[in-house]
């Protein structure tokens, strides 16, 4: 690295420090690059460490454990009502945040990575300025954008930081538990947010504009949580337009369009949790070959890599699952391209995992997803009410799924509904990231009694044979 005058030199820069930049940066500096790494927020982590993944699951866990003490009772258990803390709650939350953030930042140190505070936009395909940063320029002979996301806005409704209308990131600053909260939009942030409230003691109506919660899972992994969710919130709703809301001192007036009819509905706080845009206008872009699809998704290749030769995209920015392990994996792609590897983006499956309760997570082909593609399918599912471990954790209500190919007994994809989904997918990413068979995983010799055992019981139903069920039994 050269430093100039306020101008620096770098083989490589990485705009943006959430899953997919830091996941670059690493890599890169492991690979012997030398890296600079540039982002407003001051240390690394993104939207996923300090306004999303991170903060969501700490309060999950913390609503988890109050509803586990509600659930304790039929066990023999009272416990006394919860006495909540709210600023002890929110300093729980950032001391989550400022370790795991301090850890990002040695880690950058060690590698000899620049970490640099400020917003990065192109004047060329190698160089930027940076606002806002002692730095004026960079020059590169890579760039890697991972910009991320932002939160989409209703039309004519701006988030604004202490409002009532909230996004997922003001939210989570849980400046109060609302007596009522609207939550617009099924979609897993809106539903693990409205159950973070509901279990704090708010009042949750949740809209949806489409017929279901969770448009892109299977519709029989969804029931157990929408059954459990009609208890835990007050109202649920489908075909909810929401036509405008209106926000005073002490609430928001919001008016709903369903059936072709106006209601109007009065509400403490509302957060909007309809998906997210790209963070890709204002970047400077045109003042580079990369190219953009129609919803302002960079467009790359499997390596990563843009129009323009100096530039790859990672993580949200380039489109595809919103994820941070796809961000991460994506990151490690186009630093292992820049630094020499042969390496592309091919995972067979990007495991997904919303942690309600109950939690579902799934993998590769879904059957809903088979069945509009026409794609041949056998399934087989395991209840859990045949799991000894369910048994004995009172959680008898979730089943383990797996679709198959009819031919070759190829497992396809993987859906889990119960406790603990998010631990157990993680065998079935890798059964099918390895080509494994139904029997394979069936033959797999698995712990007892774990609720892993129910992903090796799906599979003996194939072979006709489970132990713990009789097989013709559904
Ligand atoms: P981001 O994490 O969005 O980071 C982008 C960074 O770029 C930001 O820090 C931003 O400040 C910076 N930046 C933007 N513009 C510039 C610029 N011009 N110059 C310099 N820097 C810039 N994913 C999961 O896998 N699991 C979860 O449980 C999960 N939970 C979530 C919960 C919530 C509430 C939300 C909102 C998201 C959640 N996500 C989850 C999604 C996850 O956060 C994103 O997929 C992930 O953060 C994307 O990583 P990224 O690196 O692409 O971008």
């Amino acid at each position: 690295m050269v430093m100039g005058d306020m101008e620096m030199n770098t083989d490589l820069l990485v705009i943006g420090g959430g899953p997919g930049g830091y996941g670059a940066a690493f890599r890169a500096a492991d690979l012997g690059l030398d890296v600079i790494m540039v982002d407003p927020i001051p240390r690394p982590g993104g939207v996923c460490l300090h306004k999303g993944c991170i903060p969501s699951k700490t309060f999950l866990h913390i609503t988890e454990l109050i509803l586990d003490a509600k659930h304790a009772k039929r066990m023999g258990i009272t416990f006394a009502e919860p006495q909540l803390d709210l600023m002890a709650m929110r300093a729980w939350k950032e001391q989550v945040i400022d370790s795991m953030a301090d850890g990002l930042v040695t880690l950058a140190k060690r590698r000899g990575i620049l970490l640099v505070q400020g917003t990065a936009r192109f004047v060329s395909s190698t160089t930027v300025r940076i606002e806002g940063a002692d730095i004026s320029s960079v020059h590169f002979k890579h760039g890697i954008i991972a910009t991320g996301s932002r939160p989409l806005e209703l039309p004519g409704v701006s988030f604004s930081p202490h409002g009532r209308i909230m996004d997922s990131a003001t939210a989570l600053n849980l400046a109060d538990i609302p007596q009522s909260l609207l939550v617009v939009g099924g979609g897993y942030v809106g539903l693990e947010l409205g159950s973070v409230y509901a279990a704090l003691g708010s009042q949750v109506t949740l809209v949806e504009r489409e017929d279901r919660l969770l448009a892109q899972v299977d519709t029989d992994l969804v029931q157990p949580l929408q059954k459990r969710l009609s208890k835990l919130f007050s109202d649920i709703q489908f075909g909810v337009q929401v036509d405008s809301m209106k926000e005073d001192n002490e609430g928001v007036d919001v008016l709903f369009k369903k059936d072709g009819e106006i209601e109007q509905h009065r509400f403490n706080r509302v957060l909007v949790a309809i998906g997210r845009i790209p963070n890709s206008e204002g970047l400077g872009l045109e003042q580079t070959q990369v190219e953009l699809d129609s919803r302002g998704f960079i467009l790359i290749n499997d390596q990563q890599q843009t129009s323009d030769k100096h530039l790859f995209a990672v993580g949200d920015v380039a489109g595809g699952v919103m994820l941070a392990h796809k961000a991460t994996r994506e990151g490690r792609v186009a630093a292992e391209v820049i630094g020499g590897r042969n390496s592309s983006f091919d995972a067979r499956t990007i495991p997904a995992v919303v942690y309600t309760d109950p939690q579902i997570s799934w993998c590769g082909l879904t059957e809903q997803q088979a069945r509009t593609e026409n794609i041949p399918y056998a399934t087989q599912k395991f209840p859990w009410k045949y799991s000894g471990r369910a048994q004995t954790m009172g959680i008898t209500d979730g089943f383990t799924k797996l679709l198959t190919d009819p031919q070759t007994g190829r497992i396809l994809g993987v859906g889990i509904t119960g406790r603990n989904a998010e631990g157990l997918i993680s065998e079935a990413a890798l059964a099918i990231e390895m080509g494994a068979l139904a029997e394979d995983l069936a033959l797999t010799i698995h712990p007892h009694p774990t609720l892993s055992e129910t992903e090796a019981e799906a599979a003996e139903i194939f072979q006709g044979s489970p132990t713990h069920m009789m097989p013709s039994m559904k």
